[in-house]
C-alpha cells in the first residue's frame, strides 16, 4: 500500500514541552502541563540533555528524579535525548533527533523555552526546537519509518518565565501550584540542601518563595492568584468580544 493511503498515525501526546535541562519544565510550565492534564489532554516532556555536567548528582540519579517529577506532573510520556549539558547546539544532527521525537509523539502543541535568556542552552533550545518542528513536517525529510509520517505541530508557544518580556497570555495554575512545587523538589540531588556545591545553590525555602512570588506576579497581571507566562509569535484571534477574559479596569 502507498504510504499516503495509510491513515495518519495517532498522536501519542497532545501537548509536548521541550526543554534543555531536567527540571526546566518543572520551573517554567509544569503548572500548565497539570492544567492541560486535568482538562483531559495527554502531556509529555522532552529534555534535550541528561544533566551529566551538574555540580551535584549523577546522570542516573537525575534520571530517577526526572521520572519521579514526571509522575508528579502526571505526564503521559517523558524522555531525554543525549545532547551535551551546557553545550546544546542547533545542528542538523540535533534537529533530526528532535524531529524524530516529534514524528513519533505527534503533539498538537509544543512548548519551548523563550528565545532569549541568560543560559545559552535555553535560547538555543528555542531555535533548535522551532526548526525541528518545521523539519518534522517536511515530507522530503527521510527519517527512519519507525519515527512515523511527517508531522508539524499546530501551535508553538514559548515559556517566558525567565525572560524579561511581556507575556502574550498567562495560564492560571492556582489549583496546581503546590503540585508543581513538589515536582521541582523531586530533584533532591539539586535542591536537597546538600553540602556539595553549597554557596552555588539557594536553599529550598528561598526557591519556594521565588517560585511562588513569580507565579503571583504573573497571576496578578491577569487577575488570578498564580500563573505561568507564555509568548506566542502569532497574533491572537477573538471569536466573541463578550467572552474576552481579563478585566481592563
Ligand atoms: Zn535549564
Amino acid at each position: 500500500m502507498e504510504r499516503s493511503a495509510l491513515p495518519p498515525p495517532a498522536s501519542q501526546v497532545d501537548v509536548l514541552a521541550i526543554a534543555a535541562h531536567r527540571d526546566d519544565v518543572e520551573q517554567t510550565c509544569g503548572g500548565t502541563l497539570l492544567v492541560q492534564q486535568s482538562l483531559g489532554w495527554r502531556t509529555g516532556i522532552l529534555d534535550l540533555t541528561r544533566g551529566e555536567g551538574g555540580t551535584r548528582g549523577s546522570a542516573a540519579e537525575r534520571a530517577a528524579e526526572a521520572a519521579e517529577a514526571a509522575h508528579i506532573l502526571r505526564v503521559t510520556h517523558r524522555e531525554a535525548l543525549d545532547l551535551p549539558d551546557s553545550n546544546v547546539q542547533n545542528t542538523l544532527e540535533n534537529r533530526l533527533k528532535v524531529a524524530a521525537v516529534l514524528r513519533r509523539l505527534r503533539p498538537r502543541v509544543v512548548i519551548l523555552p523563550y528565545w532569549q535568556g541568560r543560559h545559552p542552552d535555553h535560547y538555543t533550545t528555542a531555535t533548535l526546537g522551532y526548526e525541528a518542528c518545521f523539519l518534522a513536517g517536511l515530507a522530503s525529510l527521510d527519517l527512519d519509518a519507525v519515527h512515523g509520517a511527517p508531522h508539524r505541530p499546530f501551535k508553538i508557544l514559548y515559556a517566558s518565565l525567565y525572560a524579561d518580556v511581556r507575556p502574550t497570555f498567562v495560564v492560571d495554575i492556582s489549583p496546581h501550584i503546590e503540585t508543581r512545587q513538589q515536582s521541582l523538589f523531586a530533584y533532591r540531588s539539586q535542591y536537597g540542601g546538600q553540602p556539595a556545591g553549597a554557596g552555588l545553590f539557594v536553599p529550598e525555602e528561598d526557591i519556594r518563595e521565588r517560585m511562588f512570588a513569580t507565579a503571583r506576579h504573573f497571576g496578578l497581571l491577569a487577575g488570578v492568584r498564580y500563573a505561568e507566562p507564555f509568548v506566542q509569535k502569532e497574533v491572537g484571534l477573538a471569536e466573541d468580544l463578550m467572552l474576552l477574559p481579563v478585566r481592563s479596569l
